[in-house]
């Protein structure tokens, strides 16, 4: 634990209020001032990890440099503070359970009755410390999925008011994120939901130190001496979170509200220097004052739900900033999309970005959206699934090989272009299995990826089992379609592009991943550089 300050983030009322967000931010303002930050999420459900859950249920998965599969309010906490995360970042309960069933097995707690209290809320609290032990950090944010009063995160709960005691008072904060909701026939704002949340916080022995409210208007001084009130903080505690237009308004609008500065002062901090958010003004202002606008199909499987590629959209808001271009994703459902209907929904599109994914569903539409995109020479991304699809299309309709696929989704196929390796052919068990996290990567001379990174060498995040086969590199590379990527290990292909192409780019990793506000991804940057020319063609046309 050492010298490290614990702030927790609790929910109550309602879901969905933006914890992670708030815990971004908060972590922004911190690290603005000299500390040093980072953030964790503890998920109360069962699965030892969001990796097996269908994206409908949780949304994207995201993946960090270790290869753990997580939540993607991860992905905020890295795209904010520009830091990386690791596993030990994202703990649910499964993993918890599956840690203290381990130990029980091995006879660690030999002879005793293990129990939710104290053997469960010490393997939580092993796991708030786990990332303060090395002196790393000055502050840890913890976020605690869920809302107060769901019985699945009531251990997580009594562990934070443990907590409290091994670290002493002023290492300990509790910041709890609440609706306050206006009521249509009322005329006003409520404030009784946060008394109860904050009551139901106070019956597990908990006092929250900060409430952050969050509403779609103003919250007045009465309604904040009201809060301030009936949930026993100083009204200064009480802090307004109103609807954003974007979400990287948020630091700032908590830095309006001093967030960072009650913050500090409970933790008895020196406030420090005041924040230095330049770069991040500098970005709202080019995000909010566009000079171009482009429109990208994204086409994938999961379109009715944005948080399923939720790093994508993301990565495509810090690349139109950096090109003052205001980037409109048109949201394409490939499995809905056909011959017939391909140039209607692909007319007035400034560039494709085909999505990551799995299984069979949406496949041939995905095939067909490549087709287009590289017939008429449309600015292409493909993204893993979306990089297999960009090959198989040519392997089918340039190389000519008519059955053309992945054995993920066609095992009998004479032509598997997209196979397992060998090491994946071992494997059974579904959790934590694929090619995960980051890999190197080694950049072809000459070509269009290398320019665009502006060197040769590259990391990149990957979470996939199925692999370019390289018995067919020869006939693509003959034909126009270049490995430009490879892994300098294991050889294997990591990106492609098309020789006669203005922009035909697929990769087997996942750049979405690494894209922040300061450091956008330069492949993202460069699709949407592309799509601003080719609309200036298109129109001319
Ligand atoms: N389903 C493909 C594979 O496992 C692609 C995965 C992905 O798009 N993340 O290889």
């Amino acid at each position: 634990m050492g010298n490290t300050k614990y702030i927790f983030v609790t929910g109550g009322v309602t879901s969905s209020l933006g914890k992670g967000i708030i815990s971004a931010s908060l972590g922004k303002l911190l690290q603005s001032r000299g500390y040093k930050v980072t953030i964790q999420k503890f998920d109360p459900y069962i699965n030892i990890d969001p990796g097996t859950l269908n994206p409908y249920e949780h949304g994207e998965c995201y993946v960090t440099e270790d290869g753990a599969e997580t939540d993607l309010d991860l992905g905020h906490y890295e795209r904010f503070l520009n830091i990386t995360t690791s596993q030990a970042n994202n703990v649910t309960t499964g993993r918890i359970y599956n840690n203290v069933i381990t130990k029980e097995r091995e006879g660690d707690y030999l002879g005793k009755t293990v129990q939710v209290i104290p053997h469960i809320t010490d393997e939580i609290k092993n796991n708030f410390y786990s990332l303060g032990n090395n002196g790393s950090y000055d502050i840890i944010i913890t976020e605690i999925g869920g809302s107060v009063g769901d019985i699945e995160s009531l251990p997580f709960i009594e562990a934070m008011r443990q907590a409290r005691w091994d670290l002493g008072p002023s290492n300990f904060l509790v910041i709890h994120l609440t609706l306050i909701p206006f009521l249509k026939a009322a005329g006003e704002l409520k404030t009784k939901p946060t008394q109860h949340s904050v009551k139901k916080l106070l019956e597990s022995g908990i006092q929250p130190d900060i409430l952050v409210c969050r509403s779609d208007r103003p919250i007045s001084t009465d309604i904040r001496k009201k809060l301030a009130l009936f949930c026993n903080v100083p009204v200064n505690c009480v802090i307004q979170a109103q609807d954003a237009e974007t979400i990287y308004d948020v630091p700032l609008l908590m830095r309006k509200e001093k967030l960072d500065e009650r913050v500090l002062e409970r933790l008895n901090l020196p406030t420090g220097n005041e924040p230095t958010l330049d770069y991040w003004k500098e970005f709202l202002g080019r995000l909010k004052n566009p000079t171009d606008d482009v429109c990208i199909g994204l086409v994938g499987k999961y379109v009715e739900l944005y948080d399923a590629y939720k790093s994508i959209v993301e990565s495509f808001i810090h690349a139109g900033a950096a090109n003052e271009c205001k980037v409109n994703v048109k949201w394409i459902s490939s499995e809905f999309l056909d011959k017939e209907n391909i140039d209607e929904k692909l007319n007035s599109i400034d560039g494709v970005l085909i999505a990551p994914g799995f299984g069979e569903r949406g496949i041939e539409g995905k095939i067909l959206a490549a087709r287009k995109a590289r017939e008429n020479n449309i600015p292409f991304f493909g993204i893993c699934l979306g990089m297999q699809c960009a090959v198989i299309e040519f392997g089918r309709n340039v190389l000519g090989y008519k059955d053309a696929a992945s054995t993920e989704l066609e095992t009998n196929t004479k032509h598997p272009i997209i196979d397992l390796m060998d090491d994946q052919k071992k494997i059974t068990k579904k959790g934590g299995t694929m090619r995960l996290g980051a890999y190197p990567c080694e950049l072809k001379k000459g070509s269009k990826v290398a320019s665009i990174y502006g060197k040769a060498k590259i990391s990149e995040r990957h979470r996939h089992r199925y692999e370019f086969n390289n018995k067919y590199l020869k006939a693509f590379e003959e034909n126009g379609m270049k490995a430009s990527g490879i892994n300098p290990d294991s050889n294997l292909v990591e990106i492609v592009e098309l020789k006669k192409h203005p922009w035909y780019i697929g990769t087997q990793f996942h750049p979405e991943l690494r894209s922040t506000v300061t450091e956008p991804h330069p492949l993202f940057v460069s699709f949407i550089k592309a799509a601003i020319e080719y609309k200036k063609i298109r129109e001319e046309n």
